[in-house]
């Protein structure tokens, strides 16, 4: 899907795993093992990168799933812009959102975006 910007050669790969019973999307490093088991998900002792993002990391916010395509984005141009939902003014807004070494993908919340950019 794209290099992973965290260590030298390894690149993101789409996984499919199981969360509480329940398929997920992982995008994982080629570098960075994870072993999901009871509920734990752990970095094999083999792996050199810890880069993951979480399908539903931005569910927090009320976006359900990221897409392989904004993955992509993300990867290429370090930032895309994510539609969120706010469930106490019961409107949706716009925020970019950049990669974060421990957390994947994180939102820039001080920065206003107007409206989702054509990407
Ligand atoms: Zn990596």
């Amino acid at each position: 899907m794209g290099k992973c910007h965290y260590c030298d050669d390894g690149h993101i790969e789409v996984r499919n795993i199981k969360i509480d019973g329940k398929p997920i999307k992982l995008y994982a490093c080629t570098n960075a093992q994870w072993i999901h088991e009871n509920e734990v998900t752990e970095l094999s002792k083999e792996s050199t990168c810890s880069f993951r993002i979480f399908q539903n990391s931005l569910l927090r916010w009320n976006k359900k799933a990221i897409g392989e395509r904004e993955i992509r984005n993300l990867l290429e141009n370090e930032q895309i812009t994510v539609r969120l939902y706010s469930s106490r003014a019961k409107s949706e807004y716009f925020k970019y959102a950049i990669l974060d070494e421990e957390y994947g993908i994180s939102i820039i919340w001080d920065e206003y975006v107007e409206k989702e950019e054509a990407s």
